[in-house]
């Protein structure tokens, strides 16, 4: 059966990757994208589906609940998949206003609007609502502590984690108190194309390129579970089809790695790719590696993040064993894609650093 999709926040990081993904797999089903289009949204990601009749963009706000009234309507959606957020926990530290409006009122205003409009199209036992979160909900780890499970208490540290965490709750007492059928992904840190360079490796690889500093907040030992996108977007895609209504699942990669080890990977894999390409030396001339020294050279200590989480790790047992998830790719093959990707799309990450 065919479905129609709203994308919120399509026009994003992992939302463009996402409605890539799902055209690919699913060519019949209808796509809606509604994006605010702020700093982190860029409705050229999605320009190749311009022609594709399927697909509609619009650029507004997921806080007007009328309008979202009027896309579930008109559309005859019967699928959100929600992404839309403020994303950036160092933008949630100097101007949380944003991260509660969108990531709190914002999710609220969807719920309203799905369970009026379902309930009234009486297609509210077949609808689903995907709510895309992140695994920061669960607080920090100490580097003996087991990885976050599906019931570990929420501890947010940041005002972008207690927002999420806040909208989290609410999915969860629109499925409890209403019936609305949900489902939530808790997923660790995603890499890839498309992701805006302030976050740390398009930050650090788009650096390197021009021969910029490194940053590393304080002494670099912070530990992430890193995710390559399009296993995130699997991963949703396979809670969605597959998962238990009114469940929680966990999406992770088993890939903990410190902030430095991580930075020190990705110089290497790029000082590599410098010794082997004559022509990157020639593009890029203020890299280190053009110039005979490494990459590392540009690593450099900043203070640390206020309120910074030591670590995350994600169990993905619950996805691995219900849902048959597993990442298809390692850090090295998905590195070299997102390296890639940089390389070739020079003109929309330029445009996006200050
Ligand atoms: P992003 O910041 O790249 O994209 C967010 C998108 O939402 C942008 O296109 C933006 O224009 C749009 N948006 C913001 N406010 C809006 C509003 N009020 N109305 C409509 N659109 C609005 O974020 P991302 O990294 O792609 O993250 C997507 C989702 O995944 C978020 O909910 C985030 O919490 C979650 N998540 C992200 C990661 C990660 O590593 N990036 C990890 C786990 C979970």
């Amino acid at each position: 059966m065919a479905h129609s999709l709203l994308i919120t926040g399509g026009a994003g990081f992992i939302g463009t990757n996402f409605v890539y993904h799902w055209i690919n797999k699913y060519p019949q089903d209808r796509i809606v994208v509604l994006d605010a289009l702020t700093y982190a949204g860029s409705k050229d990601n999605l320009s190749t589906l311009e022609q594709n009749k399927k697909f509609t963009f619009i650029h507004d706000n997921i806080c007007d609940q009328k309008l979202v009234e009027h896309i579930l309507t008109a559309h005859q959606i019967d699928r959100i998949v929600h992404f839309a957020a403020e994303s950036h926990v160092d933008r949630s530290i100097t101007g949380p206003d944003a991260f509660i409006e969108t990531n709190i009122i914002g999710t609220y205003t969807l719920l309203k609007a799905a369970l009026n409009i379902w309930t009234q199209n009486n297609i509210l036992d077949t609808a689903l609502f995907h709510h895309v979160s992140t695994d920061e909900v669960y607080g920090s780890l100490s580097p003996t502590d087991p990885a976050f499970s599906e019931t570990n208490a929420y501890a947010p540290n940041s005002p972008y984690s207690a927002s999420k965490a806040s909208s989290d709750h609410l999915v969860r007492a629109f499925h409890h108190t209403y019936g609305l059928r949900v489902t939530t992904s808790n997923c660790s840190n995603n890499y890839g194309p498309y992701q805006f360079p302030e976050k740390l490796i398009p930050l650090a690889l788009t650096n390197a390129l021009h021969g910029k500093p490194i940053p590393i907040y304080g002494d670099g030992k912070n530990i992430r579970d890193w995710l390559y996108v399009d296993d995130h977007c699997r991963g949703i895609e396979l809670v969605m089809t597959r998962g238990r209504i009114g469940e929680t699942y966990n999406i992770g990669g088993e890939n903990e790695m410190t902030n430095i080890d991580l930075i020190n990977h990705l110089c290497t894999i790029m000082d590599e790719l410098f010794a082997r390409d004559s022509a990157l030396k020639q593009r890029f001339p203020h890299c280190p590696a053009s110039q005979g020294t490494s990459i590392r050279s540009l690593i450099t200590y900043v203070e640390d993040r206020a309120g910074h989480d030591r670590r995350y790790a994600i169990d993905p047992t619950k996805c691995k064993q219900e849902l048959g998830y597993a990442p298809s790719e390692t850090f090295e093959t998905a590195f070299h894609k997102t390296l890639e990707w940089y390389l070739t799309n020079e003109a929309w990450w330029t445009t996006k650093k200050k």
